[in-house]
């Protein structure tokens, strides 16, 4: 195992080894145990009181790296809805009202749209990934996937909004796609892409 030189802000094997893959062809030298998990330390969570998904993984990488002393990763992604000015946006995982509850959060989408026509439906999963340096220097990338909201959930894959969201030029819903065909076409996935070479860059020595 190899020391740290970088922590992300996430308990979340998935989003961990996402990052990894992402990171590994382009990092000479990368290995099991380089990127550490804020898990591994003992740190409260801070409060996301942002405006935006860029703002609030600055607010969660700034707040990592400053009780890490390493550098520190985080991302914020949620769902765009267009019709509803880009609502729920950074209130996706508390929608409800409740944080983290996904079905409650999917159930009153879909029954503020009930009177939405099709063609109207369209919204975007959006992420932002932030990456902080011990010096103070800070970067953020966003990645979006386009795509339209369906009337009823299909499918028992992902979590969260996946069961009623098809991304464009599919006509099957994230949640019925495999996690690498899901993968290859997240919003994470292309915020992470985005930013790995700064990443690589900043840790490079
Ligand atoms: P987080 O910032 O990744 O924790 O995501 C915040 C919320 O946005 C989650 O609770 C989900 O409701 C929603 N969300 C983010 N990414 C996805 C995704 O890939 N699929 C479905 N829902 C997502």
């Amino acid at each position: 195992m190899s020391t740290p030189r970088l922590v992300f802000a996430t308990g979340n094997a998935h989003k961990i080894s996402e990052l990894e893959a992402i990171l590994a062809p382009a990092w000479e030298g990368f290995g099991p145990g380089l990127v550490a998990r804020m898990s591994d330390f003992d740190v409260e969570e801070p409060i996301e009181d942002g405006a935006t998904f860029e703002e609030n993984s600055l607010i969660k990488a700034r707040h990592l790296a400053g009780a890490t002393g390493l550098a520190a990763i985080a991302d914020d992604s949620g769902i765009a809805v267009d019709i509803l000015g880009g609502a729920p946006g950074i209130f996706s995982a508390r929608w409800c009202g409740r944080h983290g509850d996904d079905q409650a959060n999917l159930d009153l989408l879909l029954s503020q749209l009930s009177d939405v026509r099709d063609e109207q439906r369209s919204a975007a999963f959006v992420s932002a990934a932030a990456l902080v340096l011990p010096d103070g220097r800070e970067f953020v990338e966003r990645g979006e996937v386009q795509g339209h909201l369906l009337r009823e959930p299909r499918g028992n894959g992902g979590f969260g909004y996946d069961p009623i969201f098809v991304p464009d030029g599919f006509d099957v819903s994230t949640a019925q796609m495999s996690a690498d065909e899901k993968n290859a076409i997240s919003h994470r996935g292309i915020a992470f892409r985005r930013l790995a070479p700064t990443i690589i860059e900043a840790l490079r020595g």
